[in-house]
């Protein structure tokens, strides 16, 4: 299409790049844009960001700040992560980094250990996704949560991270069995870029 618009991600996770533009794909006004990987435009680019926020708007805000200015090109950025109530919100904006080399297997089976016993499993997925085009001097960031529960075990191999262990509110299967498209519709992920995307849209900004 020759009007495409190139948008890039602020994130190395291209799961995420690929979630992002599955869940454009779903949204009737749009369709001229496409979300690139980051580390497309800036390889050989030694990019260090410190992730020091408290809050997944902060981080998400320091990751489109950070790599906006580095490509002055507009960006997008997410930060997400899975709470836990009982636990007081943990991993919470630390979800990439708990247990950071191990495989997303041997976290879960550590959060499900963390909950053996406990009857209060619940819990939601935030995504905080944010715009920053720095020529225009725009940014914008809106954060939306999914709730549900953590499983008893580890069910399906959709989706990536926590999908496995969480089921969503009003399902008995978790996002690692539930099918792409329902999870696009539903997700933090989905409620957060379509309310970015729809305020992008309404006022015009990539216009
Ligand atoms: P971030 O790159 O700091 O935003 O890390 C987000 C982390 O939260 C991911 O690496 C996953 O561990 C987890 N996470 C966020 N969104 C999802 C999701 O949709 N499914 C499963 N895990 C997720």
């Amino acid at each position: 299409m020759s009007n495409q618009i190139k948008l890039y991600l602020a994130t190395s996770n291209k799961n995420k790049v690929r979630e992002v533009n599955e869940i454009l794909a779903q949204i009737d006004y749009i369709n001229n844009i496409q979300i690139q990987y980051i580390f497309d435009e800036i390889e050989n680019q030694e990019v260090r960001i410190i992730e020091n926020g408290e809050s997944f708007i902060e981080n998400s805000v320091i990751k489109a700040w950070s790599y906006g200015k580095i490509i002055k090109k507009p960006v997008l950025s997410d930060d997400s992560g899975l709470s836990i109530l009982c636990l007081k919100d943990f991993p919470g904006i630390n979800s990439s980094r708990f247990l950071e080399d191990e495989p997303y297997e041997k976290k879960m089976e550590k959060i499900l250990a963390m909950l053996e016993g406990e009857e209060d499993r619940r819990a939601f997925f935030a995504c905080a996704a944010t715009y920053f085009d720095i020529e225009k001097n725009i940014l914008l960031s809106f954060e939306e949560k999914i709730y549900g529960t953590i499983s008893n075990e580890i069910r399906g191999t959709n989706g990536f991270g926590y999908d496995p262990i969480f089921i969503p509110e009003g399902f008995k299967t978790t996002f690692g069995e539930l099918k792409k498209d329902i999870k696009n519709k539903i997700s933090h992920r989905a409620k957060a870029f379509e309310k970015l995307f729809s305020f992008i849209e309404k006022n015009g900004l990539l216009h």
